[in-house]
């Protein structure tokens, strides 16, 4: 009796609800990985994902929308490839097209390999007119036209490991404009070795079916409006597709469930600012999202101050309200390193080494950009955090096999549970936020680089319209703008 009366006193209760549950997160982890499954940008899978992940932000009293952009989506109903040494038997070998190659005509194509494995030097020349070429690395942008202008058949690389798993080859539509219409796959490393290493003249068949559609995708965003400094937008983020063919339970349903679970519990905190969670998608295929979720800022900052109404000393653009941005890309391995990589102010990396080091946990924490959703946002001046968790079961990522299997709940809460002590101290309910709003020009430049050396593409730069053709004819299923 005297004890159960002592247990309601306790502030336990309270404090309980501050717990990050690793069950919960788990639990919908298996709901978008197995359940759901693929979920590349613009397909059916992908709209399943994110109807899943709004019914659970509403479910969790938040104000729910999707924004929708453009992208190019694929699909392939076949790959085959056969080779031979000599005269020798035809051998299948299994491969991976690059998404969005050319498909070949219906009987497929056979040519003569031209090897190019030193370097892709050795395959600018005439001589492979007409060949099958496999190299084993690529051909940078500026001297693919030159490559392309001898007119090779189609293109083989050479997985550069040993594993069994063939990653999918997702290079999205931005480089299919630089590699023109050749069909290119990828085939394993131990496949290719007795084929470079025969020193016999050798052939390939190669047959692909790809299909490519031009389509809305979806970002998800589910807020929770501040108590006491509305204005002030603090974003948590990760994207929610996947490769072509990939359950994506490291990369990254573990980022997704690991943001629904802080919604889960911030949503009934109340907090004094603003947090949006925005779930990207399309960052398989080029970062598709983010970028069009930042440019969308740029443009809608340039309306704002036009306006005759605008008053720079007391307004703040929407742009200007997004304060920080913490990103969450590849989670849910145990046996894994924490890296963080941020562009704003130093403290921002301080508190989290500081955090991790309280926490008796290792951390790599650098500045500068990561190849995630959090750069184009970074690239338009929020000074932002990018958090992932790198392990051997994150090597199936980006291969049909990143599956649930090699994740567990621990390690969910392990990340969650350093987000959420993260917001806690110095985001949620802190009078004022103890991050500066200051990208500085050399963070900007290191996006500038990523953009120009990865993708190609930078949310400033957009054009209004990714591309030519006009909008997407499918239907619309939400249409909703980002304010
Ligand atoms: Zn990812």
């Amino acid at each position: 009796m005297k004890e159960k009366a002592f247990r309601k006193t306790l502030p336990a209760a309270s404090e309980t609800d501050w717990n990050f549950s690793g069950q919960n997160a788990f639990d919908y982890l298996y709901d978008l990985s197995e359940t759901i499954g693929s979920r590349l940008g613009g397909t059916k899978g992908e709209y399943l994902a994110a109807e899943y992940i709004m019914d659970k932000f509403r479910s969790f009293g938040m104000r729910t929308f999707l924004h929708k952009f453009p992208i190019w989506t694929y699909d392939n109903k076949e790959a085959r490839t056969e080779a031979r040494i000599g005269k020798g038997n035809w051998k299948n070998i299994p491969c991976e097209v690059h998404m969005p190659c050319s498909s070949t005509p219906k009987s497929g194509i056979t040519g003569k390999l031209f090897f190019a494995v030193q370097g892709y030097q050795e395959a600018i020349t005439p001589d492979v007119k007409g060949k099958i070429v496999v190299m084993s690395q690529g051909i940078p942008k500026e001297e693919r036209e030159h490559f392309l202008s001898y007119k090779p058949k189609a293109l083989v690389f050479i997985d550069g490991r040993y594993e069994t798993h063939l990653h999918r080859q997702l290079t999205g539509h931005d480089y299919f404009a630089s590699w023109g219409s050749l069909p290119t796959v990828t085939i394993p490393y131990l496949d290719a070795l007795p084929l470079v290493e025969a020193k016999l003249e050798c052939e390939m068949r190669i047959k692909i079916a790809n299909e490519e559609k031009y389509v809305w995708g979806h970002n998800v965003i589910g807020e929770i409006k501040g108590t006491d400094f509305p204005e002030e937008i603090i974003v948590i983020c990760g994207h929610y597709d996947t490769h072509w063919q990939c359950p994506g339970a490291t990369d990254n349903g573990g980022g997704t469930v690991i943001a629904m679970e802080l919604a889960r519990i911030l949503a009934k905190k109340r907090p004094k600012r603003t947090i949006r969670f925005v779930l990207f998608s399309g960052e398989e295929s080029g970062l598709h999202g983010s970028i069009a979720y930042a440019h969308e800022l740029l443009e809608s900052d340039k309306k704002e101050r036009a306006k005759k109404s605008f008053d720079p000393a007391s307004g703040r653009t929407l742009l200007e309200r997004h304060r920080l941005g913490l990103n969450i890309d590849v989670m849910g391995s145990l046996l894994a390193n924490d890296v963080i990589l941020y562009s704003g102010p130093e403290d921002l990396g301080a508190s989290m080494r500081l955090l991790f080091f309280e926490k008796k946990r290792n951390l790599r924490c650098s500045r500068g950009p990561m190849s995630s959703d959090g750069t184009p946002l970074a690239a338009v001046g929020i000074p932002v955090v990018q958090y992932g968790r790198y392990g051997a079961g994150t090597g199936f990522g980006h291969t049909g096999d990143d599956s649930i299997k090699y994740l567990s709940s621990e390690a969910l809460f392990l990340s969650g549970d350093i987000c959420l002590t993260w917001l806690r101290r110095y985001v949620v309910d802190t009078p004022t936020l103890p991050f500066k709003r200051d990208v500085s020009q050399e963070d900007i430049k290191k996006c500038e680089d990523y953009f120009q050396g990865r993708r190609g593409r930078d949310p400033r730069f957009e054009t209004k319209r990714l591309f030519p053709k006009g909008d997407p004819k499918i239907k619309d299923p939400a249409k909703k703008n980002l304010e």
